[in-house]
């Protein structure tokens, strides 16, 4: 819904107003995905954002990263140096190295710089018509080339997003695709396909080239043994056709370092690094691979893990009773909400953005979304406090 068309009737000053102008600028000539933070601090100088609860990280496991690599710099006078001078090391010797904490053969791992990466990989390669749910990670889509075809599958609502297996099976069967994309717990509803539902969606899918199922947002959702991160990459030694895409991005809160992997049959990521993908993971980005390989580094990790969750769940506990907004359950780090009727997202995420500094996804740009939608990233519980306080106080102003 266009703001402008609405703002006459709601009560916005004229300097929120030109702020809007200037925001709604700013999001067009980002594309498909939000503007990042530093590139709208430098348009809007006069915007402070407080809580980035836009984009989907977690907040207590940036810091724990951030402690382990102070005290290894300060450890190892030499060890950045070393990060921005040397070579990083090539892609099969870090998959190698990773192996035992992924829990897979290395001949099945390809390393990324960023899940999207893989996901690139994947389809250039392995699909020719991707059958997409809706909504979705847009890459998923963005990155079909002139030559790929795609059909997609609308999940509802009303279902809470539920993706019923019988009805998906059917719209795959009939699509004629050869590839079909999975995301677990999805992004950006939150949804998690239960594992009785995945097995038997996988066995009816043995017959595609290709199934992507990413599960960058697991650690979230599934609960695992101790000592162990969730993951569900053991399937794809009974599924040959299934890839696995993990972005470390959220649930290790480094975005910014480009860390992910996909994990599928050795003779794809055979070929796949003989054509290329040599020193893609660059220097930070291998040194969080190899804190990934340290016994006490994923132990802090899961303690941090479980003390964010629990953050989560107090979040979801409180929006699930809001009158403001209908909140969707999540089994993610975020949580999708539909604004009442009349009041566009648009508007709502922008006064969220001026007068609170809370920055959230307006979810707009999303297709296979019917209404109005934010997307709302859940953080520390001081955060979430503000967030939650921010929204309340921005709906009932309008
Ligand atoms: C963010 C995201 C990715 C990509 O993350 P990278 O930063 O490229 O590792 C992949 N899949 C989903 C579902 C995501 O939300």
């Amino acid at each position: 819904m266009p703001i402008l068309a609405t703002t006459p009737t709601l009560k916005i000053s004229s300097h929120e107003l030109s702020q809007i102008r200037q925001l709604t600028e700013l999001k067009s000539s980002s594309g498909s995905h939000s503007p990042s933070l530093t590139t709208m601090q430098e348009s809007l100088p006069d915007i402070n954002v407080a809580i980035d609860a836009c984009y989907l990280s977690n907040p207590l496991a940036t810091d724990l990263f951030w402690k382990f690599f102070n005290s290894d710099v300060q450890m190892d006078d030499q060890l950045f140096r070393r990060i921005v001078e040397a070579y990083p090391a090539q892609n099969a010797n870090i998959a190698e190295r990773l192996a035992p904490a992924i829990g897979v053969d290395s001949s099945r791992i390809l390393m990324a710089n960023g899940a999207t990466e893989a996901i690139q990989a994947i389809i250039h390669n392995y699909a020719s018509h991707l059958h997409v749910n809706v909504p979705t990670f847009s890459p998923y889509y963005e990155f079909a080339t002139p030559g790929h075809q795609i059909t997609t599958f609308q999940s509802h609502k009303e279902d809470g997003f539920a993706l019923d297996p019988v009805q998906y099976v059917d719209s795959v069967v009939k699509s004629g695709a050869d590839a079909a994309i999975l995301i677990s717990p999805n992004n950006p509803d939150g949804y998690m396909i239960p594992r009785g539902d995945l097995n038997w969606i996988l066995d009816r899918l043995s017959y595609l080239r290709t199934i992507v199922l990413d599960e960058s947002f697991l650690h979230f959702g599934l609960d695992a043994p101790p000592g162990v991160l969730p993951s569900l990459v053991s399937v794809t030694e009974a599924y040959p056709n299934v890839s696995i895409v993990k972005s470390m991005s959220k649930d290790f809160g480094i975005a910014g370092i480009r860390a992910g992997y996909a994990v599928m049959a050795p003779d794809r990521v055979k070929e796949l690094l003989d054509h290329g993908y040599l020193w893609n993971i660059n220097g930070m980005a291998e040194y969080f691979f190899l804190l990934m390989t340290r016994r006490n580094f994923i132990t802090e990790y899961l303690g941090v893990l479980r003390e964010y969750r629990g953050a989560v769940s107090r979040f979801t506990a409180r929006t699930a009773n809001a009158d403001y907004v209908t909140a969707y359950p999540t089994s993610a780090n975020f949580q999708l909400m539909e604004l009442p009727p009349g009041l566009p997202a648009d508007l709502i995420t922008t006064l969220m953005l001026v007068r609170h500094g809370v920055y959230v996804r307006n979810c707009d740009d999303k297709i296979g979304l019917d209404g109005e939608f934010i997307r709302v990233a859940i953080r520390t519980e001081k955060e979430n406090h503000q967030i939650i306080s921010a929204l309340e106080d921005v709906i009932s102003s309008v």
